[in-house]
């Protein structure tokens, strides 16, 4: 494996390209085949960071179809030690409201038929999802967002659907009246991935819509309406990565992630 060409890895597309300093395209190959793109690293916020669009460069993988093994494995080849993950995401309770960020801290896992683990055998191998995500990172991804001046949500459970397809009003109402705030296509498996490789992993969730269902009045979620909130807030979330990588210290030293396979394995 290469070492040392990034340390922190973000899951982000062409639009964050053009934040980086001398920035450079790298092919990795992996044992669990190509990663969505090729992977852009240069500087940003005093760090070296590795951008790679888990959609690929012309959205050509719907969340379904994402080479997650890949992608994950290919950060981790460079040299990375912690992700951070954006994405898109639905509303599934009122006050959670389009435009807003959520750091969400677990999840729930309504994916199906997806290749979710590294360890397929023969050393038996349980890692703990009890706590997806890095307790670090979110901490520092929350400050981040306030100096920003964006509406933070300091926590909440993403729920990740199966895709491509959106929830049915009856699927929609049943998370929203478990408590779930956050609703998804892409957080798993690449948290518990991340974490399987001993990553740190922090997830901004922006708001783009409220899920169908949860607001009688309100039309049901279009593509088209989540790529405009999208877009409109993009520099938001450009502003707060800016952030919360300059406050990223370059030692691991406030969370146990990378030591998550202690105790997880028989032998
Ligand atoms: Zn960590």
């Amino acid at each position: 494996m290469e070492k040392n060409i990034a340390e922190i890895g973000i899951f982000g597309g062409s639009g964050f390209y053009k934040l980086l300093a001398g920035a450079e395209e790298i092919a990795v190959e992996t044992p669990y085949g190509a990663p969505s793109s090729r992977i852009m690293v240069g500087s940003l916020g005093g760090k070296k960071v590795a951008f790679l669009p888990r959609h690929g460069n012309h959205h050509e993988f719907p969340p379904h179809k994402i080479n997650y093994r890949a992608n994950l494995w290919a950060m981790k080849s460079l040299g990375v030690q912690r992700i951070i993950s954006p994405c898109a995401a639905g509303s599934l309770q009122k006050p959670v409201m389009p435009g807003h960020f959520v750091v969400c801290d677990q999840y729930v896992d309504r994916t199906s038929g997806r290749i979710d683990t590294f360890y397929d055998g023969p050393i038996a191998t349980h890692v703990s999802a009890a706590d997806p995500y890095c307790s670090e990172l979110r901490q520092l991804a929350i400050s981040a967002g306030k100096i920003s001046n964006i509406t933070v949500h300091e926590k909440g459970t993403v729920v990740v659907i199966q895709g491509p397809r959106f929830s049915s009003k009856s699927e929609s109402k049943w998370f929203t009246s478990m408590g779930w705030e956050v609703i998804n296509m892409t957080q798993y498996p690449e948290v518990h991935l991340a974490k399987e490789l001993e990553l740190c992993v922090v997830n901004i969730s922006l708001i783009t819509d409220y899920d169908s269902g949860l607001v009688g009045s309100v039309d049901p979620v279009s593509h088209s309406e989540v790529v405009k909130v999208f877009t409109e807030n993009l520099s938001k979330l450009q502003t707060m990565l800016v952030k919360l990588l300059e406050s990223i210290p370059h030692e691991r030293s406030k969370c146990k992630c990378a030591n998550t396979l202690a105790g997880a394995r028989f032998t």
